[in-house]
Order: structure tokens, then C-alpha cells, then sequence
């Protein structure tokens, strides 16, 4: 059908406007088609095209049972290319032939009455120069004539293409998403509505879980009832609510799996899923198991921790030495036992320069030894003194370590620990080396090892180091698990304490080590206390009973409890470190049996004691010294209190001895005289020492003080009877002298040779006895305090040449020799000074072969004027030469016993000296010879 070529003049009104189609429907000539000229159109068929043509949504009308076609400009495009405009009054089932079958049917039932709708048809169109699927959805509803008659079918069209698409793409996107969710690796799934529903989960997931697929399609509290409680269904719907991605990061989760409640730890992503319309419609969750690198890295962090526990509790040093870089590392504990303060690197120099001299040779050699494995196989222990680098103190160090070598046998790395045995050594007998080899369970540890190599790599360097720090621990070292107290680990170290074999492990502490169990050993109560209490627990010098093979062992113990706890806090093990203090406590314990002899002692000999502090100078005396003292029981003593019972004559020396012992440490020992508040005069002899601080205990001079006023009496009885016999002897001495030296004179040339020599001898025999009783009316007056010292100027020189003068009157068996130089004044008393060098001289007669020579020097040194007397003959011995100075001293040796003399020769002599602030001395050696010195103050 084609349009006519002449125009119609008049238009029906209800064909008016419809623009394209409009003008295409006006130009065709109807009344050739079944539809007739418009004007005789049913009124129902102008109705609808007037509608069509004023409509903007695309309309089609088919009318009657030939379905003849009519349609506005907004329909024209989904005919497409190949149908217009002939489709214009041609036949329905003509135009769409190809897909009639399907319309036909559509069209027939709403020829009878119905309406039908096909949504969503594709038809393809060219809109924008190239062809595209376009979707409407058809409405064919009837077209009825007043009587309700259908007499065709309206057929009106919407668009949704862009729906369709659309959900085309959101179709696409959840396949696309569920086979990447059923495909993953890792646990993945797709969770949608607020509750949660399980919509894809993949075989990961519920192998996870430890559930099977029929869980999916339910929410997911109903699906995993185990999540009840824990935080993630709610962190599932804040995720939904607000489209925050969550991400949890080694997240503790409980499952129910396997038929168990079940810890683990999951590192996980729940990320907000939205449709096209970017509405959140559900989540996507992908959670990873870390379970095993989490318990494996506790595990590490666990183990670690205990072995720095050991490390710590057993006060042991680490040393590593990278021999292939030449590093050293010393930890603070290595650097304090070599007296090190800094935290500058340390080298090889510093270890050997921090061994004393006496041990460097050997240890040097031990270390060399270690670095040849086929001589030592690495091994290296040894005992061996520092001397601090900054405190210059000696310590007692032992060491014990490994040499670690390459595939070449060359050593590449030395690691070990030192510990301070300094104690120990100076304890009386030193405790017996305690058993090291460690065998520290570490199953668990390598476990972890080999899953976590990563961690392992990071951790390897000083996980190796404290392994090996705790096998090589001279320290007991134990573990034990929960409350049935299991042996889970123990060391050499705590085997050899226990005197238990290897066997003891795995079992329970008191069927391990039965005799645990008496009421008085406290250990397994206290373990337990440890887990009530989670709190360290240390012990100081325990006492302990252990079965040795049969033989209950008493030992003493420094120890200490230390929960190992998980990261909730609670006690899963106890960690035991035990060092045996049984030598130094036992060695304390027999110290305090000396001092309870010593006790005794003092109160046999009705001894006082004394104690002052070296600071404060704080006196503590005890009641026999008041006693002594004469001093009120109760009142507090100070120093001076003492001194002013001390005559005033006395108080220098005591002084003067006092300091001496604080200041320089020189032992205290005087007699003196003392009166008691009730006037009595009393004796007394004080010996003392200083002693300095150790440890919590504060310098101190301290001694004993005992009363000799009984002996002392004797003594001044037996002085004056001395004093008063030389006295009564020296009267007639000196007449007998001044007659045998006359009747000497007048004899000289007496034809008889016997009796010029007769009288001769007996001059020098009185000689001889008048000095020996001068020397003993001294020693009477010394003792008595009245040697008295009258000083004068005189040329000291001349002095001597006059003592030799007369020595030599007496003597003539030996050489003296002196050559006086210029004078050297001295303010003393010149006959006392004159008996030291007569003294000194007749010693050097007396104790040397005849015809030998005696040489007389004299010297000034600064201040002093020195005499010295030399001989050639025995000498005496080192031993000797420290006491020739006291009173009644005389060596006791075959050469001696034929020499007479009483030994109080020196100790005048030595007296005399003192009293001129001098000092006098001998140097000697024995069989060679001996010199005598003294020293006073010359006039300047
Ligand atoms: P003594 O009367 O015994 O000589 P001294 O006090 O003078 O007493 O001497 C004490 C002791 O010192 C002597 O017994 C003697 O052993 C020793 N001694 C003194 N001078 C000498 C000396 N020059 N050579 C060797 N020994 C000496």
C-alpha cells in the first residue's frame, strides 16, 4: 500500500496533528484498505488514533481481525530499518511475520477481553548509528466499541532498556563475584540483608567452620550459633550500616568444629557489597587462619621470655663474638664483670686486658684451643680473674662457651655466658662445680621453626644465643606445667641438684622427687601459691633434704618461682632457677661457730669488748669494759668517756695508736694505767683492730680490752725489786771500778806480766757489768715511767768517737771504723743516746766472729741526723727482725744460746729513740751481716 499522490482537502478532525506519522496516516488512501475511509471508521478506532496521534509514549494500534496496523512517531523506531513505513495499514501478522507464532497468540487473547503484557522485550534498534538491544516492556490491552465488543488491540510500549541493562550488569556482577567467591583460595563469602544470610559461601569457608552446605541460605547467628557472644555478627552489621570496611587482624575467634569449642586466630575483611543502584545489599567476608602463627609466635616470645627469665634470675653474662666480622658483644651483666661501664662496642683487646696477669697466658691458650675443632670440638670452660677496667676490682669469673665452625672447619662464631663466681671462690671451700649441659626441651620451639620461617630468620640470631646461653647455665633450671606440677623440662643443672636421673621428666614433682612431700620442705606449697598468687616467688638459702641415690642430702638453695603466664594472664607453668648456696652458707654457719669459740674466749678470759664505728665514731663498749672502766652500767659511753679515765701521760700514745689503726689499718696493742671513777688504779691491756665495710656491715674498729693490773704489779714489784737491787749493787760497783782502775794505773808496769794483765781484764769486767747494771736500772725506771729525757746541743759526731773511745777499751777483737766529717748538732740527751750507740756496738761485737770489721757511719737526711752501725757477722732472719725490739726478745738459734744477754738491749734503745721522736731499725741478711740504723732530729 502506497500513499496517494494527491492530498485529501479535508482532514477528519480526530486525524489531526501526530506530526510524521500524522502526515503519513493522512496520505494514505484507506478505502483500499479492509479499514475503509476514515469517516465510516468505527467511533472506538477514531477514538484510539486521535489518542495515538496526541500521545509522546509509542502506540500501536491493530485493528480487527486482520490486526491492520496504525502507529504514532514515538513507535516508529522499534519497527526499525526494514518495516516502515510499509507497516503503516499493513497487516500485524505481514509486518512481523517472522514472530508471529509468538504475537498471534498474545493478540488472540485479547481479542477476548484480556489485557497481556510482555515486559522487557528485546527488540534491536539503530537509535545512534549502529545497532543496539533495546528492551520494553508491551502492553496489548483491547480496544472496545461501545458495546463492549474488542474490536482491536492497543498496544503501547515503555522503554527499559536502561533497567534491563542494568540488571543485566547486576546479574553479571553477582556471577561474576560468585564464582570468584567459589573459586578463592582463602575462605571467601558473600553474606546479604541485615541478617546476615549465607548466600555463597565457598568450601573454605565451611571447611573453616567445620560445617557443611547446609548452612547456606541462613543468617548467620542461626548458621554458626557459636557467634552468639562474640563481637563479629555486630561487626557484620556495622559494616552494613555504614559501608566502613572492617578489617581484623589476628582476630581471636571460637568455633564449634570438630565437635569441640575450638580457639583460633583469623586475620579477616568484611567489605560492604552493593548493587547496581549502590545500595549495600550485603557484605563479602574473606578471613584467613593465622592460628598457628600466632600460638608459634607466642610460643617464641614465650620461650624467649623464659630463657631471659634463666638468664636474669641466674645473674649470667653473654658474650658473642662474630668471628668472621670481628665484632664482640658483651651484654651489661659480661660488661660489669670486667668492671665496664659504657655501652661502646668492646673488643678481643678489652676481654684480655681484663684478665688478671696471672690467668691471661692460660685463658688466651684456652680460647685459642677452642677455635680448633679437632682439639676441642669448639668446647671452651675456664675459671679465670678479672681486674675492672674502671673499678679495678678482682673478680672470680666462670666462663663457658661454644665455638660454632664452618663447613671448612674454620671458626665462625664463639657465643657463651659468663657467670660471677667471685663468692664462691673466696667461700672456704669452694663449691663443687655445678653439672651445665642443658637439655632444654625444645620441641615445640623447632615445631614453630619450620612453619614460621620468617619469624624464625628474625629471631634466629638471638633465639640461638639464649638457647644456647641456658644449655651452658651452671644453674639448675626447671619448668613446670599446670597444677599437677608436671616436670615439663629440666637441666643438667637441677638433675644434679635433685640427684634425679633424665628419667624424672613428664612425671609429677612429688612422685619426681617423693621427699617433697614432709611437712617441713615447703617447696610444693609454694609452687602452688605461685599459681593462686601469679606472682614470683624468691627464695634465700632454703634448706632442702634431697634423695641422693638413697641418702637424704641436706643443701642449701637460692631460688626462685616465676609463673609463665598466656596472654590472658593466666599461670599455665612455673619456671624454677636454682643456684646451690650450700658451700657458702655451711662455710657461714662454721664462721659462726668461730665466732661463738671466739665468744667463749673472751668470756674465759673475762675479756671486755669494744666496737667503734670508723664514721660516726660511735663506741659501743660491753658491760665488762664498764666494769673495768669503772663506768655507770647504763650511760652511754663515748670515746673521751674512756680517754679521761686514761692518765694524762697515756693519752698521746693511745691517740697516736688509735689513729694509726683507723687511718693506716696498723693493729692496736697498749698497755696502760687507768683510774676507775671510784679511784682505784687498774691496768689494762687493749688490743684492737680496723676493719673494713663488707657488704651491708660498716667499717669498724673493734677488740679487747683486758685487765693485768694483778700481772702488772708483778711485773713493777719484779722493777723495783730490779730497780732497787741494781741501785744497791751500783754503790759498790762504781768504788770497785774507780779501785781496780787506780790499782790498773799503778800496775802497768808491774814486772809480773800476770798481774799488769790481771788488773787489766778486771777493769774491763767491771766495765762490763756497770753498763749490764745500767741497763737493767733503765729498764726499772722506764717501766716505771721515770726515764727521764734532758736534752742538750752537742756534736753528735763526737758522741760516737767517744763511745768507740770506750768500747774499745773494753773490746779489741774487732775493727771500728768511723771517720767523722763536720759536726751535726743534736738537742737530746747524751748519755741515753750514748748508751744506744754503745748498745748498738756491743751487739756488733757480740754477734760476729772476732777480727771482723764493724763500720760506724753518720749521716744527715733532711730533717734527721742517721747513725748507722754495720757488722759482718750471722745476721738475722727476716722473721726475727720484726720483734728484736721487744722486751726480753732474744733469737733462739745454736749460734745464740752461748752468747749472753738479757734482751733488753734493743727495747731500750728503741725507747729512747722513740722519746726523741726518732726512729731506729735493722736491715740484714742473714749469715752476711746486719745494719742498724737510727734517726733524731738534728738542730737546723
Ligand atoms: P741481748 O742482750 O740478747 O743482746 P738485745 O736486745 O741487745 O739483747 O738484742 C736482742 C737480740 O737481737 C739478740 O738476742 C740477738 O739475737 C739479736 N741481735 C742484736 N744485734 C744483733 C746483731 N748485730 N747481729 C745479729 N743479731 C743481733
Amino acid at each position: 500500500m502506497l500513499p496517494k499522490e494527491t492530498e485529501h482537502t479535508s482532514v477528519p478532525p480526530f486525524l489531526q496533528g501526530g506530526g510524521e506519522m500524522g502526515n503519513l496516516i493522512r496520505s494514505i488512501d484507506w478505502s483500499t484498505t479492509a479499514l475503509g475511509e476514515p469517516n465510516i471508521w468505527p467511533a472506538a478506532l477514531k477514538y484510539s488514533v486521535s489518542m495515538m496521534l496526541a500521545t509522546n509514549f509509542p502506540v500501536l494500534i491493530c485493528w480487527g481481525n486482520d490486526y491492520i496496523q496504525l502507529y504514532n512517531d514515538a513507535f516508529r523506531p522499534i519497527l526499525g530499518e526494514g518495516k516502515h513505513p510499509q507497516a503503516m495499514g499493513l497487516s500485524s501478522s505481514k509486518t512481523f511475520n517472522e514472530i508471529w507464532h509468538t504475537i498471534k497468540p498474545l493478540f488472540e487473547q485479547v481479542m477476548l477481553g484480556e489485557t497481556v503484557s510482555q515486559p522487557d522485550f528485546m527488540v534491536p534498534l539503530n537509535r545512534n548509528g549502529y545497532l543496539e538491544d533495546c528492551y520494553f516492556d508491551f502492553s496489548y490491552s483491547p480496544i472496545r466499541d461501545e458495546a463492549g465488543k474488542v474490536l482491536g488491540v492497543l498496544v503501547i510500549c515503555m522503554e527499559t532498556t536502561a533497567k534491563v541493562r542494568a540488571m543485566n550488569q547486576a546479574k553479571l556482577n553477582h556471577e561474576n563475584i560468585s564464582n570468584m567467591i567459589r573459586q578463592s583460595p582463602v575462605a571467601m563469602g558473600l553474606f546479604s540483608g541485615e541478617n546476615m544470610v549465607l548466600e555463597i559461601i565457598n568450601d573454605k569457608f565451611l571447611e573453616l567452620w567445620g560445617k557443611d552446605s547446609s548452612v547456606i541460605g541462613k543468617p548467620v547467628e542461626e548458621a554458626l550459633p557459636e557467634m552468639k557472644g562474640q563481637p563479629y555478627p555486630q561487626i557484620m552489621r556495622d559494616v552494613f550500616n555504614t559501608g566502613v570496611t572492617y578489617v581484623g587482624k589476628e582476630a581471636k575467634v571460637f568455633l564449634h568444629r570438630g565437635g569441640k569449642s575450638d580457639e583460633g586466630y583469623y586475620n579477616f575483611i568484611n567489605q560492604p557489597f552493593k548493587d547496581g543502584d549502590g545500595k549495600i545489599t550485603g557484605l563479602i567476608v574473606v578471613a584467613n587462619e593465622v592460628t598457628e602463627q600466632v600460638k608459634a609466635r607466642n610460643e617464641i616470645a614465650r620461650m624467649l621470655a623464659q630463657v631471659r627469665l634463666s638468664k636474669e634470675a641466674a645473674e649470667l653474662g653473654l658474650f658473642d663474638s662474630n668471628l668472621e666480622t670481628g665484632t664482640l658483644e658483651w651484654d651489661a651483666r659480661c660488661r660489669t664483670l670486667f668492671g665496664i661501664s659504657h655501652q661502646n662496642p668492646v673488643t678481643y683487646d678489652d676481654f684480655i686486658n681484663g684478665l688478671h696477669p696471672h690467668d691471661r697466658i692460660r685463658i688466651q691458650k684456652a680460647v685459642d684451643d677452642a677455635y680448633i675443632k679437632e682439639l676441642t670440638n669448639g668446647a671452651y670452660d675456664v675459671e679465670y680473674r678479672t681486674v675492672g677496667a674502671e673499678d679495678k676490682k678482682t673478680r672470680w669469673v666462670r666462663a663457658k662457651g661454644q665455638v660454632y665452625f664452618d663447613e671448612n672447619d674454620s671458626p665462625v662464631r664463639f657465643i657463651g655466658s659468663v657467670l660471677d663466681i667471685t663468692d664462691k671462690k673466696y667461700s672456704e671451700e669452694a663449691v663443687r662445680r655445678v653439672n651445665d649441659d642443658l637439655a632444654w626441651a625444645n620441641k615445640e620451639l623447632i615445631e614453630a621453626q619450620v612453619q614460621l620461617k620468617e619469624i624464625i630468620d628474625e629471631l634466629k640470631a638471638s633465639e640461638a644465643k639464649y638457647r644456647d646461653l641456658v644449655q651452658h647455665a651452671p644453674v639448675g633450671i626447671a619448668v613446670y606445667r599446670g597444677r599437677e606440677v608436671i616436670v615439663e623440662s629440666v637441666n643438667d643443672g637441677m638433675l644434679t641438684i635433685w640427684g634425679k636421673p633424665a628419667s624424672v621428666t613428664g612425671l609429677p614433682l612429688k612422685e619426681a622427687l617423693p621427699e617433697l612431700e614432709s611437712e617441713d620442705q615447703p617447696f610444693l606449697k609454694l609452687i602452688d601459691h605461685v599459681y593462686t598468687s601469679g606472682e614470683s616467688y624468691f627464695g634465700f638459702e632454703a634448706r632442702a633434704l634431697l634423695d641422693h641415690n638413697g641418702e637424704l642430702k641436706e643443701g642449701y638453695f637460692d631460688f626462685i618461682f616465676q609463673p609463665l603466664k598466656d596472654e590472658d594472664g593466666v599461670t599455665h607453668s612455673v619456671l624454677q632457677v636454682a643456684i646451690d648456696v650450700t658451700q657458702r652458707v655451711v662455710s657461714r654457719l662454721e664462721k659462726f661457730r668461730a665466732e661463738e669459740m671466739l665468744r667463749f674466749s673472751v668470756e674465759a678470759a673475762n675479756a671486755a669488748t669494744w666496737y667503734m664505728d670508723a664514721e660516726t665514731r660511735e663506741f659501743v663498749v660491753s658491760d665488762r669494759l664498764r666494769e673495768i672502766y669503772g663506768l655507770d652500767p647504763e650511760a652511754e659511753v663515748t670515746y673521751d668517756d674512756i680517754l679521761n679515765q686514761i692518765p694524762q701521760e697515756y693519752h698521746e700514745r693511745v691517740n697516736i695508736g688509735v689513729h694509726e689503726a683507723l687511718a693506716e689499718g696498723k693493729g692496736y696493742s697498749l698497755e696502760h694505767p687507768l683510774v676507775s671513777e671510784n679511784g682505784k688504779k687498774r691496768w689494762v691491756r687493749a688490743l684492737g683492730k680496723m676493719y673494713p665495710a663488707v657488704g651491708s656491715r660498716r667499717a669498724h674498729f673493734s677488740g679487747l680490752t683486758i685487765d693485768i693490773t694483778e700481772q702488772k704489779q708483778d711485773e713493777l714489784r719484779k722493777n723495783d725489786f730490779i730497780g732497787m737491787v741494781s741501785h744497791e749493787l751500783k754503790t759498790p760497783l762504781t768504788s770497785l771500778t774507780a779501785i781496780i782502775q787506780l790499782l790498773d794505773i799503778k800496775l802497768k808496769n808491774y814486772p809480773d806480766p800476770f798481774v799488769a794483765g790481771a788488773a787489766a781484764n778486771a777493769n774491763k769486767q767491771a766495765k762490763r757489768m756497770t753498763s749490764m747494771i745500767n741497763g737493767f736500772l733503765s729498764l726499772s725506771r722506764l717501766e716505771s715511767g721515770k726515764l727521764y729525757i734532758l736534752k742538750e746541743k752537742f756534736d753528735i759526731e763526737d758522741l760516737i768517737q767517744e763511745v768507740i773511745e770506750e768500747t774499745e777499751l773494753i773490746i779489741a777483737s774487732h775493727d771500728i771504723h768511723f771517720s767523722p766529717d763536720k759536726p751535726i748538732m743534736v738537742n737530746a740527751d747524751r748519755d741515753k743516746i750514748g748508751s744506744v750507740i754503745s748498745n748498738l756496738l756491743s751487739n756488733a761485737v757480740k754477734y760476729s766472729p772476732k777480727g771482723k770489721n764493724i763500720e760506724v757511719r753518720c749521716a744527715i737526711t733532711g730533717e734527721n741526723v742517721q747513725v748507722i752501725v754495720k757488722d759482718e757477722g750471722m745476721g738475722i732472719k727476716p722473721q726475727d727482725k720484726e720483734r728484736l725490739f721487744e722486751r726480753y726478745y732474744r733469737v733462739q738459734s745454736n749460734h745464740t744460746q752461748h752468747i749472753s744477754g738479757f734482751g733488753i738491749g734493743l727495747y731500750l734503745c728503741a725507747e729512747i729513740i722513740q722519746r726523741h721522736e726518732g726512729t731506729i731499725w735493722a736491715e740484714s741478711e742473714s749469715g752476711v751481716g746486719s745494719t742498724f740504723y737510727f734517726t733524731i732530729p738534728r738542730v737546723l
